[in-house]
């Protein structure tokens, strides 16, 4: 018996074909990366009462911090000949180089470009990090951006095009 399940195994092998088989279906991959960093929430058209109102202590005036998440998913038909939609290492260094770099260990209402003007919401922030990160996509599409603020309060983004 194991000799003739050896036997059937290597004729299996021979039979591979050259070109791989391709599967059809459009997926989803996701890749996670993590940063630091400092934020207040305060709206400076409006008076301190209403910031208090609003925010509560998220508009503190000494800043509090955030350990973000960040969660970039891209959709897709894998590549023929790679069998990947995109290198996950690939769209780490692209998420690293247009967000983490940027915001990691940085205050996100003073020292990010990017942000500059921008309430520091958990929303403002997925809609700002998908402006970054679209333009370096260039296999597949950017499906999703989401942002852990606490590992229950998150908030996503599905691109200018989803309906209210
Ligand atoms: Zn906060």
């Amino acid at each position: 018996m194991p000799k003739a399940a050896t036997v059937s195994k290597s004729a299996k092998r021979s039979a591979r074909p050259k070109v791989p088989r391709v599967l059809p279906g459009v997926v989803s991959i996701t890749r996670q990366v993590h940063f630091n960093s400092a934020h207040r929430l305060h709206n400076w058209s409006k008076s301190q009462q209403w910031n208090t109102d609003h925010y509560g202590l998220c508009t503190n005036p000494h800043w509090h911090g955030h350990n973000y998440v960040l969660e970039v998913t891209l959709r897709g038909r894998p590549d023929p000949e790679t069998g990947y939609i995109m290198d996950l290492g690939a769209l780490k260094k692209i998420l690293h180089r247009a967000v983490v770099d940027k915001c990691d260990h940085h205050n996100l209402n003073d020292e990010v470009d990017f942000l500059r003007g921008i309430i520091p919401s958990t929303e403002n922030l997925v809609i700002a990090f998908w402006n970054e990160i679209e333009p370096h996509i260039k296999a597949g599409r950017l499906h999703c951006v989401r942002l852990y603020e606490t590992p229950r309060n998150f908030a996503e983004y599905h691109g200018p095009d989803a309906k209210d």
